[in-house]
């Protein structure tokens, strides 16, 4: 990924977790944090930014795949999900924000990848954050039964282990680990 060898910090985790927060917050914070916009077949949900995802059709996803474009893709619960081949400026670190199949292809292709797993303080809690969201109540079951496989897939892949509780320490913590890896 570029001549300057950027770090590849790859965040994973349950969805409803609250990773979007933290790493919006990571990125905010730190300009050379580079963050990679997926592609998904997914529909947008209501009052979901439209820069959460390039929203394409899954004819459009299918053939940008055909194309060589994607580094890393995975089907989630029916929907498409890809990493377009990466454009991140000259001397910044890149972030992803996918799912443990995807994190498996990032690590097979970049073995020196960052992997951080947030996970959640308790189920409970989780299922709390997804309502909250405007999940409908099937896709909330279908994401919790979802969670404790990701978790188990994640294991082995797994170079740091985050509970968020709440998004200011989860955030100083990664950002410990970030410093870390950086050599500072
Ligand atoms: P959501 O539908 O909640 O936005 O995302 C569902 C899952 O797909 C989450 O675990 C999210 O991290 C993951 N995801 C988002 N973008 C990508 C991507 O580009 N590749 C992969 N493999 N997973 C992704």
């Amino acid at each position: 990924m570029g001549a300057q060898q950027p770090n590849i910090f790859v965040i994973v985790g349950p969805g409803g977790v609250g990773k979007g927060t933290v790493v919006g917050r990571l990125v905010a914070r730190d300009p050379q944090l580079w963050l990679s916009r997926s592609w998904t077949t997914r529909d947008q949900r209501p009052g979901e930014s439209a820069e959460a995802y390039k929203f394409v059709s899954r004819y459009a996803f299918l053939d940008h795949l055909a194309n060589g474009g994607f580094v890393e893709h995975a089907e989630f619960l029916g929907n498409l999900y890809g990493t377009p081949n990466p454009t991140a400026p000259s001397g910044c670190d890149v972030v992803l924000e996918i799912d443990v199949q995807g994190a498996a292809q990032i690590v097979a292709k970049f073995p020196e990848a960052c992997v951080i797993f947030i996970d959640a303080p308790s189920a409970q809690e989780m299922e709390r954050r997804l309502v909250g969201r405007g999940d409908p109540a099937p896709r909330v079951r279908e994401r919790l039964a979802h969670a404790s496989h990701e978790a188990d897939a994640a294991r082995p892949l797994v170079s740091h282990w985050v509970v968020n509780h709440t998004v200011d320490d989860t955030v100083a913590e990664i950002e410990a680990i970030i410093r870390g890896r950086r050599g500072l």
